[in-house]
């Protein structure tokens, strides 16, 4: 699916890809993120002279999230800017960096979607915050404070009392 013709990409030195990807797509099974629709790939292929494949272009997406306050679901809006660099194994330690990827020799196509993954699962955490001031839940019974007060903190026993209590047990 995200991949790049390079016979053709040889021929015409630069490529657009237009790409959908799924929410339910092989490529985020294992550990990617959960989507509410499709991830937007929009992706300009350039060849260069020294035979490197320069990959720029924008992922748009929806990513569902959960509060990591209050375990609530939200809704992350991922618009990003990327960029890679496809470097034929003989150059990569030439030019190391985050973003240049091993440009396979004598493949027919380049296929970008281990790259665009990673991109996407590695800038996305999986919590966020719903809102600012997100009480949270309380750890001893699950209320959500956001909703309502519980009863807990009134029940918590004062150190002070344990520390005399000590004393008199001595
Ligand atoms: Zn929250
Ligand atoms: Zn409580």
């Amino acid at each position: 699916m995200l991949k790049v013709d390079l016979a053709k990409l040889g021929r015409e030195d630069s490529l657009a890809l237009d790409e959908r990807v799924p929410a339910e797509a092989e490529l985020w099974r294992e550990t990617g993120p959960k989507f509410e629709g499709p991830l937007i790939v929009e992706l300009q292929v350039r060849s260069t002279a020294s035979g490197q494949v320069l990959v720029q272009g924008r992922l748009a997406g929806r990513v569902l999230q959960q509060c990591r306050r209050c375990l609530e679901g939200i809704t992350l809006e991922l618009d990003r800017e990327v960029y890679f660099v496809f470097a034929p194994s003989n150059e990569l330690e030439v030019e190391p960096g985050d973003e240049v990827y091993e440009l396979p020799t004598r493949a027919r196509e380049l296929d970008l979607t281990s790259a665009v993954r990673e991109e996407v699962v590695l800038t996305t955490p999986v919590y966020g915050v719903c809102r600012e001031g997100c009480r949270g839940l309380c750890p001893r019974c699950g209320q959500n404070w956001n909703e309502n007060d519980c009863d807990c903190a009134l029940e918590e026993p004062d150190p002070r009392w344990d520390a005399l209590r000590a004393l008199n047990e001595e």
